[in-house]
């Protein structure tokens, strides 16, 4: 190849490139502006249209006074907690599930403000007055954040904190105990595990006694149980567990 050709392919493979990197970004504008669910054009905001929003398999939570712990189902396929109240947007159902699992294993994190915005905006229709004195987001051992890059309670609870103007501390829980799968195991099996599995980086302070803990998914309760056990043996009184999504153990 002379010189010529050579500058001529370069100019070429520059072209090719540019050409691809304009589509790309078209196509992002186009997907930022569409409904996540539908297709139909969306703000850029809410990722999902209106229709799309009020079709939303929610619970009702008015029924519940906002505490699925009201709920009998939910409250006798959840033994032996250390919480007292459990507030979630959805049971594990679509579009939730895909959501969370693009959320968690696929790097979506505009989701984590349309679960916020979602999130704070029951939350203040059902609890107007509720006091919380602090938020915390239930962590991942190091060894899975590095591998994950990212914790994606902690990118929850982050925004979800800004919009109901609460104090949040991001790193106060560290998980120091690895977790085994919890598939399979009796709940005996996932106390056991989960034994001292968390520890507080510094004490709280006297002044917290409301502490509301964020998760994606809340199952057993087991976690969310080990992390509340920790905070009340640390002088907390009350603790809110408040995630996405609620799905029950088959028993
Ligand atoms: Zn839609």
């Amino acid at each position: 190849m002379d010189d010529n050709n050579e500058m001529a392919s370069v100019k070429h493979t520059e072209k090719t490139w540019l050409s691809q990197i304009q589509a790309y970004y078209h196509q992002a504008l186009l997907t930022l502006s569409q409904c996540d669910l539908c297709g139909n054009s969306s703000s850029q905001q809410t990722l999902i249209c209106s229709t799309c929003l009020a079709d939303l398999p929610l619970f009702k939570q008015k029924i519940i006074q906002g505490d699925l712990l009201n709920w009998p189902a939910v409250n006798q396929g959840l033994p032996r907690i250390h919480f007292d109240h459990l507030f979630s947007l959805s049971p594990y159902l679509a579009p939730f599930n895909h959501w969370l699992s693009q959320f968690k294993y696929q790097g979506r994190f505009e989701l984590a403000s349309l679960f916020a915005s979602l999130l704070a905006k029951k939350w203040q229709e059902t609890h107007p007055i509720q006091s919380v004195d602090l938020i915390l987001s239930v962590p991942l051992h190091i060894s899975k954040w590095q591998q994950r890059g990212y914790n994606q309670a902690h990118l929850i609870a982050q925004q979800f904190s800004l919009l109901l103007q609460l104090p949040y501390q991001g790193s106060a829980l560290i998980r120091i105990k690895k977790n085994t799968s919890q598939v399979g195991q009796t709940g005996v099996q996932r106390r056991h595990n989960l034994a001292n599995a968390f520890t507080l980086r510094h004490a709280l302070g006297e002044e917290i006694k409301h502490v509301m803990l964020i998760d994606d998914v809340i199952t057993t309760g087991s976690t969310a149980s080990e992390i509340s056990k920790l905070l009340k043996h640390e002088g907390v009184e009350k603790v809110t567990v408040v995630t996405v999504c609620l799905t029950l153990p088959k028993h």
